[in-house]
């Protein structure tokens, strides 16, 4: 028996602690993110057997060896993961075909209609079911930040979940109709502060929260930033899964690329743990817009974080991404093994407007700007393959086209399906507390809110 997975930092000077532990922290405290110390490679059998299995199922014998300890120290029970997949994934994530060699996985069927609720459920539901006092203590406060994607996942990830309240800071002004649709309908345990400032001004309103002893003292509170390791492992998951479809359309043996359209880098980690575990792949491409600090990275060798800048795939603009240091973890800081398992790739907004209408006149088939830098990526490397060598290509499709709809149309030409879960909060009222951006009457709130 080898010991349970604990979890470090990537910085590597703090102790390592488990899964529970690591989720509630976030940020480890060195400032570095949370890792596995070690990733088990899963059998052969595992691998080969992947076909027609359902992605819970799947999900399930992926998670289970990061809550060894929670399972058996903890006395959660054997069927812990279970429990945990069986309430945070119920939705699917389709593998469709685009042309020859090009494949999407889609991964907008969720509530949210982008890849984050993945991670943001799991997280949620993982939270609930370890976070034993529950009931018996004051309720979890969740505090999130957010430019528009990461608020409404997370909303919804913890939206009736027992023992926990959430509240978003949002820039007033500053996130599409459709993202404060998302954010502000729900109600219940999720309260939205629509504030009077930019979101930088909201980041910092949360930090100083964390950073405030006095009120730590009284309230419980926790993150459910992009950087928690327990938003990060179940993105690993549909990864296998994608795999195992495309194993029922090309063989046992396909060894795909997969095509990653990136921003703070979670999803393509998510990708190379899966690859850790032993998951057939011939590499990654890391597709970004114009914010394109690791493409330069992969071809100079040198990491230069820059302020971001705005593009119509926003949920992409990101200057310093946090997970570039957990790349760097797991390559053990070899440049040269980052280079050959991963290859870059950056394109304008002009480019993936083209791509979009490209797309929708040769297929019928409408993408998201997001998905689209993927497409230009995927298109890039297969137009420089000669076909014996050529390895299919999977491109991440991380949102619904409705989402980001009036570029969409403007390209396509015609109207966007909009999903039922989408049209029902367009149609409730926006409930949101307007606030300042100043701190002491957010942390009045926050005791106020907390104390009724
Ligand atoms: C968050 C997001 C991304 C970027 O994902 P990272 O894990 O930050 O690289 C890409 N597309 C969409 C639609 C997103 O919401």
């Amino acid at each position: 028996m080898s010991n349970p997975i604990q979890f470090i930092s990537t910085r590597g000077k703090t102790g390592p602690v488990s899964f529970t532990e690591a989720m509630k922290q976030g940020l480890a405290p060195d400032g570095g993110l949370y890792m596995p110390d070690n990733i088990p490679v899963l059998p052969d059998e595992f691998w080969k057997q992947l076909q027609s299995r359902s992605i819970q199922d799947l999900s399930i014998d992926i998670v289970r060896p990061y809550l060894e300890a929670e399972i058996n120290g903890g006395g959660f029970g054997s069927d812990l993961p279970n429990r945990i997949i069986q309430s945070a994934i119920t939705f699917d994530a389709p593998l469709v075909q685009l042309k020859k060699n090009l494949y999407l996985l889609e991964l907008f069927h969720g509530p949210t209609l982008a890849f984050k609720d993945f991670g943001a459920r799991f997280m949620a539901r993982a939270f609930s079911k370890l976070d034993n006092t529950a009931g018996t203590e004051q309720d979890l406060l969740v505090l999130v930040a957010t430019s528009g994607d990461t608020g409404s996942a997370v909303a919804h990830g913890f939206y009736g979940v027992e023992g926990t309240r959430v509240c978003l800071l949002y820039p007033s002004g500053k996130v599409s109709e459709l993202q404060e649709k998302q954010m502000t309908t729900l109600g219940g345990n999720v309260h939205a502060l629509e504030v009077d400032g930019t979101f930088d001004q909201c980041q910092s309103l949360v930090k100083k929260a964390f950073s405030d002893r006095e009120l730590r003292q009284k309230l419980r509170l926790s993150s459910a930033n992009s950087i928690n390791i327990a938003r990060l492992l179940p993105q690993s998951f549909y990864y296998v899964y994608g795999l195992g479809q495309l194993q029922e359309r090309l063989g046992p043996d396909v060894k795909p690329i997969y095509t990653v359209p990136s921003g703070n880098f979670g999803n393509l980690v998510a990708g190379l743990i899966a690859m850790k575990m032993g998951m057939p792949v011939t590499g990654f491409i890391a597709a970004t817009n114009r914010n394109d600090v690791v493409p330069k990275f992969l071809s100079t060798g040198r990491f230069t974080p820059k302020k971001s800048v705005q593009t119509i795939s926003n949920a992409m603009d990101v200057g310093n991404p946090s997970n570039f240091e957990r790349i760097e973890f797991l390559f053990d800081k070899s440049h040269h093994e980052i280079q050959k398992t991963i290859s870059g790739a950056s394109f304008s907004d002009e480019q993936t407007r083209e791509a979009i209408g490209k797309v929708y006149r040769d297929t019928g088939y409408t993408v998201d700007p997001h998905t689209a830098v993927g497409i230009l990526a995927a298109e890039s490397y297969l137009s420089e393959k000669s076909v014996d060598e050529m390895a299919p290509v999977v491109v991440l499709s991380t949102a619904h086209p409705s989402k980001f709809r009036h570029v969409v149309e403007e390209e396509t030409g015609r109207p966007v399906d909009i999903p039922e879960r989408l049209k029902a909060c367009m149609n409730k009222k926006k409930i949101a507390l307007q606030v300042e951006s100043g701190y002491d009457p957010f942390r009045q709130y926050l005791q106020g809110n907390l104390d009724s």
